[in-house]
């Protein structure tokens, strides 16, 4: 899309903003309704979009993608009405008479800028939040995959006027003509490197934003977990996606006491899960430089199990490595595939090292019995959410703000939390007219009275 039909567009977007269609809560319900029907009378196009994208197996697409986009559009249904009503709250008495009440607005125009990883889920949840509050939205999908992309802009362009939503495709340049125009919101999930990028060229306009970004999440393995659970849970978390998941571990620090045993489950669970050796149960990379990215990192490392390559489809097995050296490319950078380092620790103060040793991490999970040693994790160390006992479970829990922390994000969504993002308040005074004490108005005759009347916050 040319420049100028991008400022149109806003123009559009903006009258429409203005003349209040469609804006009241009752009209946003029943498009989050038909929005809802449309996604499901495309289902089937999605699982195969998702599939022809990186080979994305459908029992994943229907749990980690379309499952997610319906939970989150559902609340909205239900809970829209409830969250929108204005909250009243006691007036200061220095304001008395005054009813006061803080009302939830839209912001405007929203731009939400989607990765590949989660093509569909990443794109679709924060444009139902932001649409749920009565904001118009533009989103660009990300050009990694396209038939994903197509999918999300044939659903939009179904059930919403460009007025209202309009998917705009495209690379980087895109993003950037994007990114110049004068936005009330960008909504932002992709890459640190990205994010800062993002994050400079919106602060002309000092547009408020969200950053949905990634980081090195570490797993700690206590010697006293289930290690039998902890292995599934882990490889699951962490193969899931084949590995191309921001809240996936990054690696594992083991207590060295059962460093050895754990590694032995970590293989046997793996030859389970792919036990018949087609990997149909398991993603493809997204593409060949993401191939070669990845295959380059395992380059002089010492690989535990897996490791298997095929160019072709942009295939790398599960991949567990030993002890990577800290300052080795695979550690220097989120990993971002089916590559898992394993560490052994003898202390806490190790685990303090290396875990401090790296920007705050978007997520941390912890597998122990012990409660002392858990809230010692959690007390210890900053990071955007995690679990205890199991992997990337906390994004299914839309009562639980989803989001990072430092350089792995800004702001959170999901649920509640959504409606807080796409949502600004609008706090608001009602004076009354019968009552006008004097004392504020010049000339200034009650010093002394205001003096004695401070004393009662001196
Ligand atoms: P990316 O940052 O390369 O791209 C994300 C989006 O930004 C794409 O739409 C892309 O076209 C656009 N973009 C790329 N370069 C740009 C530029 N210079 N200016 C403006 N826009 C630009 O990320 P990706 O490779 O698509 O996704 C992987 C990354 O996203 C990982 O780091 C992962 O951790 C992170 N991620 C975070 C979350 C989260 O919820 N926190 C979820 C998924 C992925």
């Amino acid at each position: 899309m040319k420049e100028g039909e991008i400022v149109n567009l806003l123009h559009s977007q903006d009258q429409f903003l203005k003349s209040g269609a469609k804006s009241s809560v009752e009209d946003r319900i029943s498009i989050l309704k038909k929005f809802k029907a449309c996604i499901k009378a495309h289902e089937q196009d999605i699982i195969e979009a998702v599939y022809k994208d990186f080979q994305k197996p459908e029992f994943e697409v229907l749990t980690t993608e379309l499952f997610v986009a319906y939970k989150e559009i559902n609340l909205f249904i239900k809970k829209l009405k409830n969250w929108s009503r204005p909250k009243s709250v006691s007036s200061a008495w220095l304001n008395f008479p005054s009813s006061d009440k803080i009302y939830h607005v839209p912001w405007g125009k929203i731009l939400v800028i989607a990765p590949w990883n989660y093509p569909f889920q990443l794109a679709i949840t924060p444009v139902i939040g932001a649409l749920a509050c009565g904001n118009s939205v533009v989103l660009k999908p990300s050009e990694h995959a396209p038939y994903t992309a197509d999918v999300l802009e044939k659903i939009i362009s179904e059930v919403f006027e460009a007025e209202q939503a309009k998917v705009i495709q495209g690379a980087v340049e895109t993003a950037k003509l994007l990114l110049e125009q004068k936005w009330d919101y960008v909504f932002f999930t992709g890459s640190v490197p990205v994010g800062r990028i993002v994050s400079q060229q919106i602060a002309k306009h000092m547009t408020p934003h969200t950053l949905e970004l990634g980081g090195k999440n570490p797993c700690i393995v206590d010697a006293s977990a289930n290690l039998d659970v902890a292995a599934k849970r882990i490889c699951w978390g962490k193969f899931l996606n084949a590995g191309q998941t921001c809240i996936a571990p990054d690696y594992l620090l083991i207590d060295s006491k059962i460093k050895a045993k754990f590694q032995d489950k970590l293989i046997s669970t793996l030859k389970e899960f792919y036990a018949d050796g087609t990997y149909n149960d398991y993603a493809r990379l997204i593409h060949d430089s993401h191939f070669d990215r990845l295959t380059n990192l395992l380059k002089n490392q010492s690989i535990i199990f897996g490791g298997e390559t095929d160019s072709e489809t942009n295939f790398l097995s599960p991949t567990l490595v030993e002890s990577p050296d800290f300052s080795s490319p695979l550690m220097e950078e989120e990993i971002f595939g089916p590559i898992l380092p394993l560490y052994s620790y003898s202390s806490f103060a190790e685990l303090d090292t290396t875990i401090t040793s790296f920007d705050k991490p978007l997520s941390l999970y912890v597998f122990s019995k012990s409660k002392d040693f858990v809230r010692r994790v959690n007390e210890n160390f900053d990071f955007g959410g995690g679990v205890i006992n199991d992997t990337i479970v906390h994004f299914v829990n839309d009562k639980l703000p989803f989001g990072g922390v430092g350089a792995s994000g800004l702001g959170n969504y999901h649920g509640r939390a959504s409606f807080e993002t796409f949502t600004r308040k609008k706090s608001i005074v009602n004076r009354k007219t019968w009552l006008d004490i004097p004392i504020k108005y010049p000339p200034y005759t009650r010093v002394d009275a205001f003096k004695s009347f401070l004393n009662l916050f001196r």
